[in-house]
C-alpha cells in the first residue's frame, strides 16, 4: 500500500485506542491498528469531544423521525443536532487539507456510524436501524467519492481488500 506520499486514513479516535467514548473508554480496533497502521498514516477525529459534548459525556442517541433523526441525550434529553452539525461542517472543511484516501468509522454510533444506526422514537419501543451518524453524514456529503468504512466490516477478509483497493485508487486519482 505504497505510494509516494503515505497514504492518508481518517479514523474514528476511540477504534485507535484514544479514550474519548461518552463513559471514557475506548474501542480498540486491533485489526486496524496492526493491519492498517503499517500501511497508513491515521488521523484521528472524535467528533463528539472535540465539538466540546465532554468526557465523560451522557449517553446520546438518533431521536425522533427516523428521514430527519436529532441527537438527543438519554437523560437529560438535551438536543446536541446544532452543536455537533456545526462542528461537523467546519471540521469536514479542515480534513480537506489532510488529504485522506479513505476513513474508517465506528460502527451504530449517532454521531460516526456509517449505516443502520439505530433511531429512537421518542415513544419508546424498538429502534428502527436506519440512521447515519450526523459526522458520517457530513463526511459523505463533504467527500462524495472518499471511501468510507466501518471498523466492524473490515474482519470480513473480502471486503477490507476491497477497501483498500478504492483507498489504493483514490488516492492515486489525479
Ligand atoms: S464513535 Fe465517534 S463520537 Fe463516539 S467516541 Fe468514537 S470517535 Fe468519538
Amino acid at each position: 500500500m505504497q505510494t509516494h506520499a503515505p497514504i492518508r486514513l481518517g479514523v474514528s479516535a476511540c477504534l485507535l485506542g484514544h479514550k474519548v467514548r461518552y463513559d471514557g473508554g475506548h474501542k480498540l480496533a486491533p485489526l486496524v491498528r496492526d493491519i492498517l497502521g503499517p500501511l497508513a498514516e491515521f488521523v484521528a477525529v472524535c467528533p463528539e469531544a472535540e465539538a466540546g459534548l465532554g468526557l465523560p459525556r451522557e449517553v446520546m442517541r438518533l431521536t425522533g423521525d427516523p428521514s430527519a433523526p436529532r441527537l438527543i441525550t438519554l437523560t437529560t434529553r438535551k438536543d446536541l443536532t446544532e452543536v455537533l452539525q456545526a462542528w461537523a461542517s467546519s471540521r469536514v472543511e479542515a480534513l480537506a487539507a489532510e488529504n485522506l484516501s479513505g476513513f474508517i468509522l465506528k460502527s451504530r454510533s449517532p454521531s460516526c456510524g456509517l449505516a443502520r444506526v439505530p433511531v429512537h422514537a421518542e415513544a419508546g419501543g424498538e429502534p428502527s436501524l436506519t440512521g447515519i451518524g450526523l459526522f458520517a453524514r457530513a463526511l459523505l456529503d463533504r467527500f462524495p467519492g472518499l471511501p468510507v468504512e466501518e471498523e466492524g466490516r473490515l474482519g470480513d477478509l473480502g471486503l477490507r481488500e476491497e477497501f483498500i483497493a478504492r483507498v489504493l485508487a483514490y488516492a492515486r486519482r489525479g
